[in-house]
């Protein structure tokens, strides 16, 4: 199969692609169709090394240009993105198997958002002047050096750029592993980034499975640490990132609870539930999968849930009348479907969906189960697929008890139209990122992130220059120094 802007080599390295086949064999699959559409190779010791000397020797001159220098490059990427959006979402969806329906306005667009906000943000990021009588403290803001940026599958082009834009803009370098399971589209953010006038070395992208990211988690020239990943996989970057008490972002699961009470406007909550649940086949970290629905609507809601998801249009991703596509891999249905019968054995009622489709790739209907309990395994682990638990409540205290019950703490939402009902709950989420009245949008301008077992660190908005960048502390006397001996 073909299909345009096409990496030409597994790596980007030093400004350039660059191929090393003695590296263990990656098929790239269309998870639409199970074609193997590319094969990368994993990176070597000797590319691990060649990236991160790279981008160490770029990081020096880039840290000392004016923050407006540097902005201007990544703005001028963010154009470039926008220029080639159909292209690039072409790609993304045969990385990922997403449909073009959202491709084309969730992620060379993101990463667009994440370059231009960062971008306009470069020439304004200061210290501050902290005047003690006669004698100063400045404080001057400085980049971390290099950093290591490892991503998840499911937003290849987004995270790449979530991580490198702010990363960049703070004057660092970085080397990105991408998935090796979505590790195509990475390598245009690295190539568009270096068209836009990036000097070489500064954005490097090399790929491989967990152990070329435990390579780089390891070495001591890297200064900082950017997972977005599993709570698993978090463990064990932040215990080996901790070795060399090295700077980390962690991006991790969740199992994010949406309550929907009986004041609430039923079809925006049931809208923002398939948001919540069914985007990206429901592979979003952020999905609120539990949703907490009061007993006085409960019927009401299962009903238009159930109608507005059987009219979801499944097919060809590439096809732009379609909506919902495949899951990313094999392997990752075939998790999907043990959690769907583990639903079925543990009692919940099947609402629709709950098997795989009939047809070629990795496909599986939306699915919605209700009268879930707490302690069911749909209900508490994260199945990273399109399956939505449905809860019931009755009490407010309860539900938002309940809603806390997990060792997650992505996202939340509520669904109400009592104002003070609405940041009353709010403000007793035990989580990140927060919703009233709608679900699961990130725009670059806000923070995003976790708490509890999901993560540290934000990504977005101001806050993600806080990790990216130190301070340093120059205190100044006027005066004579006065010792005691
Ligand atoms: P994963 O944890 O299996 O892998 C994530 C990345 O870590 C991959 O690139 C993988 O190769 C790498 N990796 C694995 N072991 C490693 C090790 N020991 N050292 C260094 N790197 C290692 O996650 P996944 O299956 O690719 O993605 C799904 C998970 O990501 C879900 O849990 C989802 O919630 C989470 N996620 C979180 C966010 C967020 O922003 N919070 C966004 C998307 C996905």
């Amino acid at each position: 199969m073909t299909y345009p802007t096409q990496p030409t080599a597994s790596h980007f390295i030093d400004g350039q692609y660059v191929e090393d086949r003695s590296g263990t064999p990656i098929p790239v699959v269309y998870p639409a169709t199970g074609e193997v559409i590319a094969t990368v190779y994993a990176a070597t010791p000797a590319i691990i090394d060649r990236a991160l000397t790279a981008a160490g020797r770029a990081q020096k001159a880039w840290g000392q240009m004016t923050g407006t220098q540097r902005g201007r490059i990544l703005r001028r990427a963010a154009d470039i993105l926008r220029d080639r959006n159909h292209d690039l979402s072409v790609l993304e969806t045969m990385d990922t198997g997403k449909p073009l329906q959202e491709t084309l306005v969730a992620d060379a667009t993101s990463a667009a958002d994440a370059l231009e906000y960062f971008g306009g943000l470069a020439g304004s990021l200061t210290g501050e002047h902290i005047q003690l009588g006669a004698d100063f403290v400045y404080t001057k803001r400085e980049p971390l050096g290099v950093c290591v940026g490892i991503g998840a599958w499911n937003y290849p082009t987004q995270i790449a750029a979530w991580k490198g834009a702010p990363a960049l803009a703070c004057g660092n370098a970085m080397v990105f592993k991408p998935s090796e399971t979505t590790p195509l589209c990475a390598l245009k953010v690295a190539e568009i980034l270096h068209e836009a006038g990036l000097p070489a070395g500064l954005y490097n992208v090399i790929q491989g499975m967990g152990e070329v990211g435990a390579a780089l988690v390891t070495d001591p020239r890297v200064d900082k640490v950017s997972l977005t990943g599993s709570v698993p996989t978090g463990r064990k970057v932040y215990a080996a990132a901790a070795a060399h008490i090295k700077h980390v972002t962690m991006e991790l699961g969740g199992k994010s609870p949406i309550l929907v009470f009986d004041d609430a406007d039923i079809e925006d909550a049931v809208g923002g539930a398939i948001l919540g649940n069914f985007y990206s086949s429901g592979q979003v970290c952020s999905n609120g999968t539990r949703v907490f629905v009061q007993k006085g609507i409960k019927e009401a809601f299962l009903k238009r849930l159930k109608e507005r998801v059987e009219t979801a249009i499944l097919g060809d991703p590439l096809d732009e009348a379609t909506n919902f596509g495949p899951m990313v891999s094999e392997r990752q249905m075939n998790i999907v479907l043990g959690y769907i019968e583990a639903g079925k054995a543990e009692g919940a009622r099947l609402v629709t969906g709950g098997t795989r489709v009939d047809r070629a790739g990795y496909f599986l209907a939306p699915t919605v189960f209700a009268d879930v309990t707490d302690d069911m395994s749909i209900a508490r682990e994260e199945i990273f697929g399109p399956v939505m638990s449905v809860l019931d409540f009755t009490d407010e205290a309860d539900a938002i008890a309940r809603a806390n019950d997990t060792d997650f703490g992505l996202a939340a939402g509520v669904f109400t139209r009592d104002l003070t009902r609405a940041h009353r709950v709010v403000a007793a989420f035990e989580a990140g990122t927060c919703y009233i009245n709608t679900y699961n949008l990130a725009p670059v301008e806000a923070p995003f992130g976790g708490s509890k077992m999901s993560g540290v660190g934000r990504e977005n908005s101001k806050a993600a220059i806080e990790h990216y960048s130190q301070l340093k502390s120059v205190y100044v006397a006027m005066g004579k120094v006065e010792a005691p001996y």
